[in-house]
């Protein structure tokens, strides 16, 4: 079997309020997918549940063939890689952007254990190739929107992760900042034959290299399959409930 993930009927719910009801997907693995909707959709506890960390109250996940359960957790979630929506960083934190990549390496490393030569070389490797190798002695709380983001993302790929969870990585940065990260983003995809989710709602943040999408709404899934039969106009506005025009997903369409 090739998936990455199974969902089989699971619903989550915070209290009495359900975040995500019976819902069902398998994603092959090396796909790239666009998780949309539009806000307390679910798009979140969806990258949780998947990342290990939602509570079920039914169903059945498995990641990469293997069912997740307490004593599977540590092992699956050594291959998934999480960059999350918001990083609320004390300015006064005293750790440096190569203190929070090597981060990212303790899953592999383990607890109380120091990073060997190998995990040197990887997070100087990892921070080059996301452009971040001057930031690396600034402390953490001093980056902007956009290299905080970065770092981030770093700190995500130090891990070596084979699945990569992306909670809306391009929101609240500058048009710049965004095809940056959306371009590491399809680098690291194509170069590391990753599978990746990706959380938005603002769908021209999307990556080209985008292939499948699951569109969900009020914590069900309204569609999913490859992403020309998903977003389509009336789909979208819909869902939306609010007129909205399916992305330009195709390089040769944008260069015309
Ligand atoms: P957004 O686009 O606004 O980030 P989302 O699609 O990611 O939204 P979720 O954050 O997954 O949606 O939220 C789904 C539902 O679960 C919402 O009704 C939300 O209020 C609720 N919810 C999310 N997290 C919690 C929590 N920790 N406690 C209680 N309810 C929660």
């Amino acid at each position: 079997m090739n998936h990455a993930v199974e969902l089989d009927r699971v619903t989550v719910s915070y209290r009495e309020n359900i975040a995500l009801h019976d819902i069902s997907l398998t994603v092959e693995k090396g796909a790239f997918v666009a998780v949309v909707g539009p806000n307390g959709a679910g798009k979140t506890t969806l990258l949780t549940l998947i990342n290990g960390l939602g509570t079920l109250q039914h169903g059945r996940v498995h990641i990469f063939n293997t069912l997740l359960t307490t004593r599977t957790i540590n092992r699956i979630r050594r291959d998934i890689g999480y960059v999350p929506q918001h990083v609320n960083i004390d300015p006064r934190m005293p750790i440096c952007v190569y203190d929070v990549v090597m981060l990212g390496r303790y899953p592999r490393i383990g607890m109380f254990r120091n990073p060997s030569k190998e995990d040197h070389r990887i997070v100087t490797g990892i921070c080059e190739r996301i452009g971040i190798t001057d930031l690396v002695l600034k402390p953490i709380g001093h980056l902007s929107g956009g290299e905080a983001q970065k770092v981030s993302l770093a700190r995500a790929l130090a891990q070596e992760p084979r699945l990569l969870l992306l909670d809306e990585p391009t929101a609240n940065l500058d048009p710049r900042a965004q095809h940056e990260i959306k371009d590491l983003i399809e680098k690291a995809y194509e170069r590391d034959r990753l599978t990746v989710f990706f959380v938005t709602h603002i769908l021209d943040h999307l990556p080209l290299v985008c292939s499948h999408a699951v569109l969900l709404k009020k914590g069900t899934i309204v569609a999913e399959g490859r992403i020309k039969d998903v977003f389509t106009r009336a789909r979208l506005t819909e869902v939306y409930e609010h007129p909205v025009e399916p992305p330009i997903m195709n390089k040769e369409a944008l260069n015309a």
